[in-house]
């Protein structure tokens, strides 16, 4: 795509964009009266204007029937998290039995580690990537010495190269090679939240297996971001929070992933509770845990329908809108804002420092986000940015995130972005 830095042009793709009525489906904060250019869907996704009515519907519901809404509500709260299967299976490319909505993601992390980190004397090692998210760093570290390994022995950290900021997938591979006798389980972020990297996960599922491995992974920067196939890629599992580019309210419940091969099984460890046991003969409340034969097994608790009311709300927006279709936007409009950087960098005066990007060039290995290392001067650059009404996204030491999301920003709203940051280079 050949693009040009200028408001005409951006106009002209935003009146093109088949995805462009999804905008007004979003609640934007507002600064002096105007739309903030808001880059941080990758922390914090936008308020869907449909999420207050469906949050008030179970409210009501509540008011109107008490307990028996676990019955009677419009949409029945016993059986609340089902209708999330279908449509979660198609976000992430699975099978409806292989994914279930619950708690939050660290405990999501953990409780599928009790099943699929399953250490011995030999085979104790998890292989994750450097400069993990710091829950998923403190999640592993726990879960070893819980079985009584020593972190600094059983946690392998794969680095970029001198000089370089994201990882080689060939340098995963040798690393999960050089340690096959020892490895329990790889690790790692599906797009790593501080480089946008977007890793092979086919390829490092693949590895993995040919070392005796489990594979998961974390798609807290994914899901929602980049087109998945978990259950063809044969990943064991994963796991991803619901607020960051699922729009579904800070804190709101999360997804799982576990792979049909590890379903219906009873020699796989898990944490159990009463929403997990066999819906037929659950209000018995009898002794012997029976397990769904799905990832609902995995359940402990009831569901947490006013969450789950919000996540629904955006949810079905990502329904309408469709993976495909977002991920042919994303790359058009990320790859907008990577030229905009590019022109701002060729016209700086001589000698001042230029912004790097550290994100992949390659799009089949980002998302929507570019990370812009800034020099020293980071922080400075970011808080002008702030007063100037854009919300991106600051990470010590110098990098500043910015994430245009395909469902709600403009290729207007990249133009403006570059005016603004080109005005302090
Ligand atoms: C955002 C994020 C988290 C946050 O965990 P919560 O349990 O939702 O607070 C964890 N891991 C990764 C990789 C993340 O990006």
């Amino acid at each position: 795509m050949n693009y040009i830095n200028s408001s005409g042009f951006a106009h002209d793709l935003d009146l093109n964009d088949p995805l462009k009525h999804f905008r007004e489906k979003f609640y934007f904060p507002q600064m002096q009266g105007r739309d903030v250019i808001y880059f941080t869907g990758n922390s914090l996704g936008l308020q869907p204007k449909t999420t207050q009515d469906y949050v008030l519907n179970e409210l009501e519901d509540w008011a109107n029937f008490g307990v028996e809404g676990h019955f009677h509500a419009r949409k029945p709260w016993m059986p609340y998290h089902e209708q999330f299967a279908d449509p979660l299976a198609v976000l992430v490319g699975a099978l409806p039995e292989e994914v279930v909505v619950m708690n939050q993601l660290t405990v999501n992390l953990h409780l599928l580690m009790v099943s699929f980190y399953r250490p011995n004397a030999k085979r104790f090692k998890i292989l994750c990537e450097a400069r993990a998210f710091p829950s998923d760093q403190y999640a592993l570290e726990s879960q070893v010495k819980f079985h009584g390994f020593d972190p600094s022995e059983a946690i392998l950290e794969v680095f970029p190269r001198e000089g370089e900021h994201c990882l080689r997938t060939e340098d995963i591979q040798a690393a999960i090679d050089k340690n096959k006798d020892e490895l329990a389980l790889v690790l790692i972020g599906g797009v790593n939240y501080y480089t946008g990297q977007a890793f092979d996960m086919k390829a490092i599922a693949e590895a993995a297996h040919a070392a005796g491995s489990c594979v998961g992974f974390d798609l807290a920067h994914a899901t929602g971001n980049i087109e998945l196939q978990l259950h063809d890629w044969n990943v064991d599992f994963a796991c991803w929070c619901s607020y960051k580019y699922l729009n579904s309210g800070p804190g709101s419940v999360a997804g799982v992933f576990i792979h049909t091969k590890h379903l219906g099984r009873n020699d796989i460890p898990r944490f159990a509770g009463w929403w997990g046991h066999d819906k037929a003969s659950r209000f018995r409340m009898e002794k012997g845990f029976v397990p769904i034969p799905t990832a609902e097994a995995w359940q402990m608790s009831n569901a947490p329908v006013f969450s789950m009311a919000a996540h629904k709300a955006a949810i079905d927006i990502f329904s309408e809108a469709g993976m495909v279709n977002l991920v042919k936007k994303s790359r058009k409009l990320t790859g907008f804002l990577e030229f905009i950087l590019d022109d701002i960098n060729s016209k700086t005066k001589q000698g001042a420092q230029k912004l790097e990007i550290i994100t992949p060039r390659d799009e089949q290995q980002r998302g929507c986000q570019i990370s812009i290392l800034a020099h020293g001067r980071g922080k400075e650059l970011f808080d002008k940015l702030t007063e100037a009404g854009v919300i991106s996204d600051w990470r010590e030491p110098n990098v500043i995130r910015c994430a245009p999301v395909p469902l709600y920003n403009s290729y207007t709203d990249v133009f403006r972005f570059g005016q603004i940051l080109a005005q302090f280079c």
